[in-house]
Parts: structure tokens; sequence; C-alpha cells
């Protein structure tokens, strides 16, 4: 069978499914996107689409036979439609990676158990677990689902602040952890194939506006210790995870270069929008490769790049420009432009020394 009759399922319809059916495109796929909106961008960009609610397991059962392999493009996809899609065993990445990322509390575990340093937390479940936390230092309080973009998050500098925060969340389940005071954030695109390889890409210094990531420099500004001891974190995680596919994790680098895990994301992530054009092969290229059995590749930094998100109007600056050699603009063709919502991103190219 040639990669031309195969069919890869993406379960989501935003951006990031639209460069994921591009990519797979270039490679000679056809994609069908699972998404419960009309409106998802992706749509425009694939050979099938699918318009239904994650748990419809009639659609999703038609969706599942109809493809080869089957990917995410966002974590927050239901645990049951995540578990229900599993049983064809064409899911990848694995179920327990996603299921591991859709959970603080799961996560700063994983990196407990697997001995990768992260801040202190605590899980709080009711109220009294708010008496376990020492309220000395500044804190974070995070739901430990469904949170992105800063929704979901509270600083807390009293346990006065934490009650009202968990009453504020609905007292669903949360954590607590220690705010840091970072040097940067830096986050690295990791990818395994089926084969066994893996690799990952050079470290981005991430820049975030309004809890909102703004922009992603490649390479950043650290030395080379502190970027082989990120990319030996990402190994040990992706590994560890049995994982095929893109993984990003995102860390906080302190003053004195520790390096703590801030979380993961189990799909192709917004800090790695720089490998379209600043590496020889994009992450969702390797994530196509890695999901669909083919080998993925070893590229070559080819520019200093600056990744720019356009977040809402920002996008009518850019709309109308054309890409120049050293400014690569994307645009996502979204219905409408609405404050913090991604529209685009532009990639700055500079030549390496
Ligand atoms: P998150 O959703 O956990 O990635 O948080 C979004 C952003 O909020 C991070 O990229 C940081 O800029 C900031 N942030 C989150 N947690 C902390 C923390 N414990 N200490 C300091 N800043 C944080």
């Amino acid at each position: 069978m040639t990669n031309k009759e195969k069919m890869i399922g993406i379960l989501g319809g935003g951006q990031l499914g639209m460069m994921l059916a591009t990519a797979a495109k270039n490679l000679g796929f056809k994609t069908n996107i699972y998404s419960p909106d009309y409106l998802s961008p992706a749509l425009n960009y694939s050979t099938d689409q699918t318009i239904a609610e994650f748990d419809d397991k009639k659609n999703l059962t038609k969706f599942a036979e109809s493809v080869d392999y089957i990917t995410i493009e966002f974590e927050n996809i239901p645990s049951d439609t995540i578990n229900f899609i599993a049983k064809s065993n064409k899911l990848f990445p694995p179920s327990d990676a996603i299921k591991i990322s859709q959970d603080r509390l799961k996560e700063k575990n994983f990196c407990r158990e697997n001995k990768i340093a992260t801040n202190k937390y605590i899980n709080v479940l009711k109220t009294g677990d708010l008496s376990d936390w020492n309220y000395g230092k500044k804190s974070v309080m995070k739901t430990r689902q469904l949170g992105y973009d800063g929704k979901g998050q509270k600083i807390i500098s009293s346990k006065r602040e934490a009650e009202e925060a968990f009453n504020k969340f609905g007292q669903v389940p949360c954590i607590m952890e220690e705010f840091i005071d970072f040097k940067l954030e830096a986050s690295t695109i990791s990818v395994r194939d089926t084969y066994g390889n893996t690799y990952t890409y050079p470290p981005a210094e991430n820049f975030h506006k309004n809890h909102i990531l703004d922009t992603s420099n490649v390479p950043a500004s650290i030395n080379m210790k502190t970027e082989n001891a990120l990319k030996d974190i990402s190994t040990k995680m992706i590994t560890n995870l049995d994982y095929i596919g893109v993984l990003a994790v995102e860390f906080f680098v302190l003053k004195d270069n520790t390096i703590l895990v801030n979380e993961i994301a189990p799909r192709v992530h917004n800090s790695g929008h720089w490998t379209l054009d600043g590496s020889e092969v994009s992450q969702f290229e390797q994530h196509i490769r890695a999901i669909s059995q083919l080998k993925i590749l070893t590229p070559k930094l080819i520019y200093k790049t600056k990744m720019l998100n356009l977040i809402g109007d920002d996008i009518n600056i850019w709309k109308n420009k054309n890409n120049s050699n050293n400014e690569k603009i994307y645009i996502y063709g979204k219905a409408d432009i609405k404050k913090g919502r991604k529209m685009g991103h532009v990639n700055f190219l500079e030549d390496l020394e």
C-alpha cells in the first residue's frame, strides 16, 4: 500500500490540525479531520471531514474504521473518547501519555517517579487539603485539567486567597505549586518513531504576553550544558512514556541554571512552529512520519528563527503582506478575530553565523 492509499485521522480541527493535514498531504497521505465545529480551520485542508461531537460513538466508530492511523491535535479531548479510539490500535501517541498530559497532577507525579525535577506541589481535592501548604512563599493554584493560556490559574499569597481561588474554580481538583522566579522559559520538541529513533530539536526560548505565547526564539540564550540537559530530560520523558510522535516539554530555567519541567503537551506545539522554516524538516512532518511508521529524519537547524504569534487584531497588520525571503507569514483562516485568539504566526529568519 502506498501513502496515497493511506488515510490519517486527526482528532481536532484547529491550526495544529491544519498544519498536520498539510504535512500529511505533502507526504502523499489523505486525511480525515474530526471536529465538532464546522468552522474549524483544518477542515479546508483535509481530504475528508467528520463533523460530530467527541462523544458520538457512531461517528467515532465510522471515523476509526475509515482511517489507517489516528492522532490528536489538542490534548483536551475527553478521556472517554481517547479510550474508545485507543481500542482501534491506530492511536498515536499512546493513550497513557495523552492521559498523563491531561492532568497536571499526573504530569508532576510522572516527573517525580522518573527522577525529573519539577517544582513543589500538592494535590487539592477539598478545602482541608489547603492546610498542607506552606504560604510563606508566592504560589500558584492551577486546575488539574482543561487549563490553557493562563486559564484556570491563580497566583496565591495566603491561605485565604487559596480558599477563594479554590471556590472560584468550583472546587474542581487542583494543584498548588511553588511560584518560580525563573531566568527564562524554554521548550523542546522531541519526536520518536516506531523504530526507536528519537530526535530533539534545539530548544526554543519562549516569551509570554498575557499568559499567551508571544515569541519563540531559536537558538535559545542558554549555554551548551543547559541545552544538552534540556534535550536529555526530553529524551528521558519521550522514551519512558514509550511514545510515538511529537512531544513538547516546557521548562523553567532558574538563575543558577537549575531546570524544572513545567508541563508537557502530547502533540505538535506552538513553540515548534519555527521548524516550518528554521529547520530542514518541520515538527508537523516529523509527527506524521512517526505515527505512520515512517522513519523520522535528523534535521539541521538552517536559520536562526524568531516565531511571533499573531494574536487577535495583530492579524490585520500582516494579512495583506507577502512572504519575503526572511519573513514567512502563516494565516490560519479563522472565521472571527477574537481577543486572545491565535490567528496566525510569522517566522523571522536570520542566517546562522
Ligand atoms: P502553564 O499553563 O502551566 O504552561 O502556564 C502558563 C504560563 O504561566 C507559563 O508559561 C509561565 O509563564 C507562567 N507560570 C505557570 N506556572 C508558573 C509558576 N509555577 N511559576 C511562575 N510562572 C508560572
